[in-house]
């Protein structure tokens, strides 16, 4: 069976679940390879798990550069593994850094390149993308015709599902950095609010918009969030408004979510919004406008004031 190499998603050795999302779709098409860079003794972490995903070899590269230069570290060590091991396929989120490194890696390596797929088809180097694309209007297949196919997969394109593998460990050197000519992190701040969670990583996002009418009252997306365990997204007009930082924004312009549930308060829909959340499994829909467009794509849609109706949905959520 071909070998697909997993670029393991995680901060300072605790794993993102899109790892297991990409070990799953490896799987579909081959044998996955986790590749772990970071710092000593992050692959002793996360073994266990990766393990549990069906990765059936983990390299180890770590160093005490692999986390202090931007992507560089993971960038060197794929593209070094790319040609030891000519892997069948190159699967990493489409994260703002998995972006980036899957970039930089098809350029390297001369390969093409398939983004933001929502999922994988094929067996061997035969691999397809699945892509959802112009706001979700349409879903394209689409193929590389050179190298090794690199795809970012978009976090929560993918359904994981457990599968063991034998996680045989080997060790891969991390290219040592020109830190003259690099970029060396210098310090990082967890953007993160509270016990919230990560917005590209929440299996619930509630997000608001203009709508909502104030930073002050964006509390009550705040509220029903937090009796879901959800994560807060934010549509650009509302980040544009002040109501809300603009991290938390969720479009073609801001952060690609594709959750369990994800519920839109006061957002009217527009093409530019449904393109970060339209791949979402269940869409709620509040908006005291029945034509708005959002009511087209969501799968349960309250016509009525959001103030009138989040508030119920909370203390009902909160029952449960
Ligand atoms: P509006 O369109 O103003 O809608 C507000 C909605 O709230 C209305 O439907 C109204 O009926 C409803 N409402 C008002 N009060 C209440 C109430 N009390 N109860 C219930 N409902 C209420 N947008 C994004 O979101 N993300 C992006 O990444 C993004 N990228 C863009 C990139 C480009 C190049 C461009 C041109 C635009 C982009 N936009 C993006 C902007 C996008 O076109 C819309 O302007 C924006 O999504 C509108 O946000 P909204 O739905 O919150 O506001």
């Amino acid at each position: 069976m071909s070998e697909v190499l997993v670029l393991v998603d995680h901060i300072d050795g605790e794993i993102k679940k899109v790892t297991f999302e990409l070990l799953t779709a490896a799987r579909s098409l081959g044998e996955p390879s986790a590749v772990v860079v970071g710092t000593s003794g992050t692959a002793a972490k996360l073994k266990e798990s990766l393990a549990a995903y069906g990765a059936e070899k983990v390299y180890v590269a770590e160093s005490d550069d692999a986390t202090g230069y931007l992507v560089t570290p993971k960038v060197d060590v794929l593209a070094a593994l790319v040609a030891s091991k000519s892997p069948a396929a190159v699967l990493v989120a489409a994260s703002a850094d998995g972006k980036e490194v899957a970039g930089r890696l098809a350029a390297r390596t001369g390969s093409g390149l398939l983004v933001d797929a929502i999922g994988v088809e094929g067996s061997g180097s035969d691999v397809t993308a699945v892509q959802s694309i112009f706001g979700g209007a349409f879903t394209v297949k689409s193929k590389t015709t050179v190298g090794t196919p690199i795809v970012s997969v978009r976090p929560g394109g993918v359904e994981s599902s457990e599968s063991a593998g034998a996680a045989a460990e080997e060790v891969v050197e991390v290219p040592a950095t020109d830190a003259a000519k690099a970029t060396k992190i210098t310090g990082a701040e967890p953007i993160v609010g509270g016990d919230r969670p990560e917005l590209t990583e929440a299996s619930i996002v509630v997000s608001g918009g203009r709508g909502v009418g104030s930073a002050e009252k964006f509390d009550v997306v705040e509220k029903l969030a937090d009796a879901f365990g959800a994560a807060v997204g934010a549509s650009r007009a509302a980040v544009d408004s002040g109501y809300y930082p603009a991290q938390f924004q969720v479009g073609q312009t801001g952060k690609t979510v594709s959750p369990q549930l994800y519920v839109a308060l006061g957002i009217s829909g527009a093409i530019q919004h449904r393109a970060g959340m339209q791949t979402s499994k269940t869409i709620v829909a509040v908006n005291k406008d029945a034509e708005a467009p959002i009511f087209e794509i969501a799968d349960y849609g309250i016509v009525g004031d959001l103030f009138a109706v989040a508030p119920q949905l909370t203390d009902e959520v909160g029952k449960r």
